[in-house]
This record gives structure tokens, C-alpha cells and sequence, in this order.
């Protein structure tokens, strides 16, 4: 049986203690680092499925843990921030973390983050966001080929930037993407402009794609952070 490896990179033992109950409780394996320098050597030399990244920790910034392990390797990380350290979480995104959790979090949500990054993984593993020509997501589809995009047969007419901004979000399906992130892949600018015309991109691509922009069920909003697309079963 393949189980799971997950990396726990937490300084402070009771949260560490929940974290590694819960994993074992669910079948995961893990090993755990206490602070970011060992963090890197373990995810060199264990190459682990996931990475939980508590973002303050007592040698090194977590932020800085992203940065030496994205030279070399593309595994998920998900990173575990205090709510004052808000700005350090959108930094961590941008430099490469797939996904946040905020403290003081549940059991469920832990878990919940979990999953969407092992569908992630899946996702990339089997090679259907980066090799094949075209993506498919619930009834939505897109033909980078062609460069048309679909719900079910009926083609959608989508200006080129939100055609840019779907691409976007599906190429990176599971992954929170930052305004910052977004707006440099689109316009390769990110002033305040730039996130206040993404915003109307978006919601003109929502009335497009999902059945009720009110409650999408493709691109997930993320206040004040940035925006998700989800896997759809
Ligand atoms: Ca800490």
C-alpha cells in the first residue's frame, strides 16, 4: 500500500502533536522538523508528498523554506500562518506555496486541504493539466490547440483576456493563485488597477462559465488573497 508522506514543519509541539494525531488517525505518513533548516534536509532527503509549513519558525523564515525547496523540487506545500501574518501568507503564495491554512484551524479543514492537494498531486501526476492538449473539468473543457473553451457542447465566447485567465486558472486547477501572481501572468504588471480590472475579468468569466456566478462552482474567491480553480467531480 502507497501511503501518503507529509512533511510537518511546526516549532510549537501542541499544534505539531494535532497535526501528527490527525495524519496517523487518517492514514498518513509523516515525518516531522521542528524548524526550517532541517524542514529543507528532510524534504531533500525524503522527498515527501506534501509539505505542512508553519511560516513562523525560531531559525529560518518559511518563506524562505518555499524559496530553497522550489529550486529544486515542485512538491505541494502547504503553508500554516497566524492571522498577523496575513501579508506573509499571500508573500508565501507568491513564492511558490499551493495552499494555506490559517490558525487556529480544525481537524476538518486540515484535512479538507489535504485532499484537495492529493487530487492535485493525482491531477499532475497523470499528466492531464501540462501534457494533454486539452483540459477538462466537470463540464468545463478547454482546447489550448484550437484555443476554444466549452460547458458541455456549447462553446464559449470569451474576450482574450478572460480566454488568458481561464488557461490560467486551469493550468494551476487546486492552487491558490494571488492577485499579485495573476495580474503579473496577465498584464506582467500588479498595480492596484490591474487587481481592481481582475475582479471585473473575473466576474464577467464567472457569468460565462458557472451556472450561478453568485456560487461558482469552478473558480473559488479567496478574500483578500486571490482566487482558486477547483477540481469538480
Ligand atoms: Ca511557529
Amino acid at each position: 500500500m502507497n501511503k501518503v508522506l507529509i512533511l510537518v514543519v511546526e516549532d510549537d509541539a501542541p499544534i505539531r502533536n494535532l497535526i501528527t494525531t490527525t495524519l496517523k488517525a487518517h492514514d498518513y505518513k509523516y515525518i516531522i522538523a521542528p524548524n526550517g533548516e532541517s524542514a529543507i534536509m528532510e524534504a531533500s532527503s525524503h522527498n515527501p508528498d506534501i509539505v505542512l509549513l508553519d511560516l513562523g519558525l525560531p531559525d529560518i523564515d518559511g518563506v524562505e523554506v518555499i524559496k530553497r525547496i522550489r529550486t529544486w523540487s515542485n512538491m505541494p506545500i502547504i503553508v500554516i500562518s497566524a492571522r498577523s501574518e496575513d501579508n506573509d501568507k499571500i508573500e508565501a503564495l507568491d513564492s511558490g506555496a499551493d495552499d494555506y491554512l490559517t490558525k487556529p484551524f480544525s481537524v476538518e479543514e486540515l484535512l479538507a486541504r489535504l485532499r484537495v492537494t492529493q487530487r492535485r498531486l493525482y491531477f499532475m501526476q497523470t499528466g492531464s493539466a501540462s501534457s494533454n492538449s486539452v483540459f477538462t473539468n466537470g463540464r468545463l473543457k478547454i482546447d489550448f490547440a484550437s484555443g476554444c473553451a466549452y460547458i458541455g457542447e456549447n462553446e464559449l465566447h470569451l474576450t482574450p483576456i478572460e480566454y488568458k485567465l481561464l488557461c490560467l486558472m486551469a493550468k494551476n486547477v487546486g492552487k491558490v493563485l494571488t492577485h499579485t501572481y495573476i495580474t503579473q501572468k496577465i498584464w506582467g504588471s500588479s498595480w492596484e488597477n490591474d487587481v481592481a480590472s481582475l475582479r471585473v475579468f473575473m466576474a464577467t468569466l464567472r457569468k460565462k462559465i458557472e451556472s450561478e456566478p453568485g456560487s461558482p462552482q469552478y473558480i473559488q474567491t479567496h478574500i483578500g488573497v486571490g482566487y482558486r480553480m477547483v477540481k469538480v467531480e
